[in-house]
């Protein structure tokens, strides 16, 4: 692109903010405002107006599917190269800084990543081995505490807790945890950013060096840095003056981890002569379902104040549709999404958002029931997974074996008769000798504190891990992979799983597989990591974002946190209800409630087009079935830009037991001589099952799936349908 075109994609403010000249920068607008665009586009402007060089910038966004879009955009804006720019999360960029300074960052060479399914787990065992009873302090109130003290930048020596016994456990807690992330060489998320923090802070020169290096630093989602994220960036920008941020704070939502809006004001504060700029052009949603995300918002106090318009049609309204249960809500996303791709258009065009991840299994029920393929964001994520976990797992020992998650997970899988006796020496060893398991084990065979059988196992798995690291070492690392899977037993144990379960898994390792043969390390640390260390470190820090297979078009399901930044045509948020969204707790405290409704109004801005906004009227929750009154965000929503969509319920609910099938109830559909489940015959499309029903009177419209030619949706009154 060149400079004229350039600029000729904006409006002015938006040019405004992309051909400033060089100085501390914030643009602060709503949502769909062009926000990111401008970031690109200032990007290429540095580069091709200013003759910045690419290796003198620095990029912050806040996922890696963000970082990677945004790389794919300044390509292709520039039309050509970004070596050298360092985009990515504020996790990924410590990472890196980590990596290549090890000793400075006082940390082993081979040090892990450890995810947030190592960490808790490494707590749990913590908390045993301090002797605390698990039930009176469970493993995730520490998990935060910890999280959170590093997000504000505290080791345990910064904390006091003298006159607070209760808090004094969590600071030995979190002791305890550290000296034993230390000793195995594990770093956890938050811990990325104080050692990264802390990097600085003691080598003087390699801060100078960087600062030196970044003169032009931007921050996309600047709403939801934390403390720590403030400090590191302040760290490195302040003194050059170089540094343009944008955000939104209406769409502040991760205040619950450390996210402080605050740092938008303190920024235009604390910087030298930050200029602020405001877009207030949409260019994203149609304008009902823009006035209906201002309306919302306007709820929430305390705010920064920000116009939104569109130059865009009041397009078609917002419907919100008021099912009977949670099933019924499902199979009505379900058949719209159908009816969208029959008529032809797009399934990756489609999202579907929901408050928490444990909702999505019964969405996923629906589409799979529908055919309609789809991913999930976040959730059940290919990283994750226990068969995935359990070959990462015996690739990180093999890497470091002072790995004591890893250790703690392979140790008897698959089954090798190490009894948990057995391992509890061994931990109350390494406990006691200040060392790791891996130590422990060795130290302990060696002045034969283990006997008999004990001694007898636990050297074979020593010596099988050595073996295996001796075999692979010269492998390329899609080999290597499969080469542990294979002599690990891990292959094995899975095939000898009965059922589709355990094909699955099967294919998944061999995904995994796949995986190591695609993937590419980052080219800025070639000389520091070998693959193996490279691939690990990438699995841990993914394992909080996308799927693996990501090739078919596919409908998007994730959490309304995991869409921010997105956009897709057709949207639909699922489970408006009180109790459920707005959540329990956030409303009893209003600084949490004014955080969900952040939340609602990041969910409503990613809808291009349509916009569904869902809630049940009953639901199954933890085996029970609730009653929630519809969320007091649709209440909020004016009446002029939604529409409601309503079966005609009460004749009409479908008796739970059934769950899709397509027999579900016998009852009829109000004056309409049809039931739910009940097949009927057409004159062209032939023989079908009634699916749904909506409207009344000759609008009356009913769904029915048919066997030769999918779902259709007929006015009643025309189709001429005989039961049969
Ligand atoms: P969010 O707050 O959700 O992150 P944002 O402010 O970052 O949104 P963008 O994603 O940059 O907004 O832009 C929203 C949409 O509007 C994109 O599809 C973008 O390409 C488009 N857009 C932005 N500015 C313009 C413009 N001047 N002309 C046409 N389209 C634009
Ligand atoms: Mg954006």
């Amino acid at each position: 692109m060149d400079v004229s075109e350039l600029l000729d994609s904006l409006n002015d403010k938006q040019r405004e903010a992309v051909a400033a000249p060089k100085q501390n920068m914030l643009v602060l607008a709503g949502a769909g405002s062009g926000k990111t665009r401008v970031l690109v586009h200032r990007i290429a402007w540095l580069m091709q107006v200013e003759g910045i060089s690419s290796h003198s910038i620095l990029a912050v966004t806040f996922t890696n599917k963000a970082a990677a879009e945004m790389r794919a955009r300044v390509e292709q804006t520039v039309g050509g190269n970004t070596h050298g720019m360092w985009i990515g999360t504020f996790h990924g960029l410590a990472h890196r800084l980590l990596r290549m300074h090890f000793q400075e960052a006082n940390l082993p060479q081979s040090f892990q990543v450890l995810d947030s399914d190592d960490q808790l787990r490494l707590i749990k065992r913590i908390i045993r081995s301090l002797e605390l009873d698990e039930k009176k302090w469970p493993a995730k109130q520490f998990v935060w505490y910890i999280n959170g003290k590093k997000d504000e930048g505290l080791r345990p020596q910064h904390i006091d807790a003298q006159f607070d016994p209760s808090e004094a456990v969590f600071v030995k807690v979190y002791k305890a945890y550290q000296e034993t992330c230390d000793r195995a060489g594990l770093v956890d998320f938050a811990e990325l950013l104080l050692r990264a923090h802390e990097l600085w802070l003691n080598n003087p020169e390699l801060l100078s060096h960087y600062q030196q290096r970044f003169s032009q630093i931007l921050v996309d989602e600047f709403q939801d840095t934390n403390a720590i994220q403030y400090a590191w960036l302040t760290m490195l920008g302040k003194a050059r003056s170089n540094v343009m941020i944008v955000g939104d704070d209406d769409q502040s939502i991760y205040g619950w981890r450390g996210a402080k809006i605050e740092n938008i004001e303190r920024f235009t504060r604390e910087y030298d002569d930050a200029q602020t700029i405001r877009l207030e052009q949409n260019y994203r949603s149609t304008a009902n379902i823009l006035n209906a995300a201002n309306k919302l918002i306007s709820n929430n106090n305390n705010r920064l104040g920000k116009e939104l318009w569109t130059q865009d049609d009041a397009g078609e309204k917002i419907a919100i549709y008021t099912a009977f249960n949670e099933i019924d809500e499902a199979r009505f996303i379900s058949g719209r999404i159908k009816q969208w791709r029959d008529e032809g258009k797009k399934l990756d065009e489609v999202a579907i958002l929901y408050r928490s991840n444990a909702q999505s299994r019964l969405l996923e029920e629906a589409l799979l029931q529908g055919q309609l393929p789809y991913r999930i964001y976040g959730g059940q994520r290919f990283f994750e997974r226990q068969e995935i976990k359990d070959a990462l797992a015996y690739m990180r020992l093999i890497n470091n074996r002072d790995d004591d998650a890893a250790f703690e997970r392979i140790i008897n899988t698959p089954t090798r008769g190490i009894g948990n006796q057995t391992v509890a020496l061994v931990r109350d060893a390494a406990r006691s000798g200040e060392t790791t398991l891996w130590q422990a084990c060795k130290q302990m065979l060696h002045s034969q504190q283990l006997k008999g059988r004990s001694a007898k196992t636990i050297s074979a798995f020593i010596e099988l891990i050595e073996q295996l690291e001796d075999d692979s070492t010269n492998l390329d690392l899609d080999q290597q992979a499969n080469f542990i899977i294979q002599h690990s037993g891990l292959k094995a144990m899975y095939q000898a799983e009965k059922g589709e379960r355990a094909a699955q898994r099967i294919e998944n390792l061999n995904e995994l597989v796949t995986a190591c043969q695609t993937f590419e390390s980052d080219p800025e640390l070639v000389e520091e990591q070998t693959p193996l260390t490279a691939f690990l470190t990438h699995a841990a820090l993914e394992s909080g974002e996308s799927q693996a297979d990501e090739y078919e078009p596919a409908v998007q399901l994730m959490t309304m946190h995991s869409a921010k930044g997105l956009e897709f045509p057709l949207v639909f948020i699922a489970g408006l209800e009180e109790g459920m969204f707005p959540s329990q707790q956030s409303v009893e405290e209003i600084g949490r409630l004014e955080e969900e409704r952040r939340l609602c109004y990041v969910g409503m801005t990613r809808a291009m087009h349509k916009l569904y906004l869902c809630h049940a009227e009953s639901r199954r929750l933890y085996g029970q079935e609730k009653f929630h009154k519809a969320s007091r965000f649709l209440r909020e929503l004016p009446d002029d830009c939604v529409e409601e969509i309503r079966m005609q319920s009460q004749v009409a609910k479908p008796a739970t037991k059934g769950r899709f099938s397509s027999t579900i109830t016998m009852e009829t559909f109000a004056n309409t001589g049809f039931s739910l489940g009940q097949q009927v015959m057409h004159a062209k499309f032939g023989e079908g099952v009634v699916l749904n029903y909506e409207g009344s009177g000759a609008q009356s419209r009913i769904q029915v799936n048919f066997a030769d030619v999918g779902t259709k949706w007929l006015v009643v009154e025309y189709a001429n349908l005989q039961a049969i």
